[in-house]
């Protein structure tokens, strides 16, 4: 794996928690700091102590950071434009930035919530795909990791906008993953299940101990077991996809 992925320039979109901030330690383990990392979300304080972490274990890891709300479509291109010669060539886009906010029934979601949900899980990750695209169609090769759900294949009650957004990333990630057939692209979808980060806390708007609620008698995953995925996914031999991968706490019924 460290082979593979040496030299190789990700970008992580949601990269200041949870899964996210898990893949870019991750993916500095795994290559033994032999890696460039683009690491995006809106807290840039968090981003400045996780490549502070990095560059204190790997001195000669590259990473850049950038405060960038994901939903500001018009921001998109010009940030991957304007990347730093060292970072331009993306290898592997890791769609993570994501959340469910609230838990309710249909006729009660605030119309906040209703487009908090849909700019982030679905337009964002749309609009990083098609702005890395010509890229790695020139160069015919890379790797498009999308951050789905057991919610897009499992819908619940309480969860129809955030389900609905995780059936979307299921059938686009297909659909692209058949449309780019004749390229050495790949695109891989990762759908896991309860894992402990901060996406309980946004979901109930901030309130931790509902947020704890929905992992009491259960040992959820961690970040960390995501991202342990998301890099052997990404550092298969090329010939190879994993185009899924459905990952469940063992135990999550
Ligand atoms: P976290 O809440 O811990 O992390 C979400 C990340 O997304 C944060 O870094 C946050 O950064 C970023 N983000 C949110 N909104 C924006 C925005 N508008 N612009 C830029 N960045 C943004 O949750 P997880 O790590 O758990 O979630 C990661 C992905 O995994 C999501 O797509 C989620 O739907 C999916 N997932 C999570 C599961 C779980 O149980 N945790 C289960 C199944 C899927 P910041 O706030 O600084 O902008």
């Amino acid at each position: 794996a460290a082979q593979r992925l040496a030299n190789k320039t990700v970008l992580i979109t949601g990269a200041s928690s949870g899964i996210g901030r898990a893949t870019a330690l991750e993916y500095c383990a795994a290559s033994n700091g032999n890696i460039k990392l683009s690491l995006i979300a809106r807290r840039l304080e968090r981003l400045k102590e996780l490549k502070l972490i990095i560059n204190e274990k790997y001195p000669q890891t590259k990473v850049y950071i950038e405060k960038l709300d994901v939903t500001e479509t018009e921001k998109i291109r010009p940030f991957l434009e304007n990347l730093p010669e060292d970072f331009k060539d993306i290898d592997i886009l890791i769609n993570n930035a994501g959340k469910a906010l609230g838990s309710d029934k249909v006729g009660n979601i605030s119309q906040d919530d209703i487009q908090g949900m849909i700019q982030t899980d679905v337009i964002a990750l749309v609009n990083f795909t098609q702005a890395v695209l010509p890229l790695f169609k020139r160069k015919n090769k890379g790797d498009i990791v999308n951050l789905g759900s057991v919610a897009g294949i499992d819908a619940y009650p309480t969860g129809s906008i955030y389900c609905g957004c995780k059936h979307f990333v299921k059938a686009f990630t297909e659909s692209l993953r058949k449309e780019l057939i004749d390229t050495n692209i790949r695109v891989i979808e990762v759908l896991p299940g309860k894992v402990e980060t901060e996406f309980s806390v946004v979901r109930n708007h901030g309130d931790e101990l509902l947020a704890k609620k929905v992992y009491e008698g259960m040992e959820p995953l961690y970040g960390e077991d995501i991202a342990d995925f998301i890099v052997y996914a990404t550092s298969r031999k090329p010939n190879t996809v994993i185009a899924e991968g459905l990952i469940f706490p063992t135990s999550q019924a």
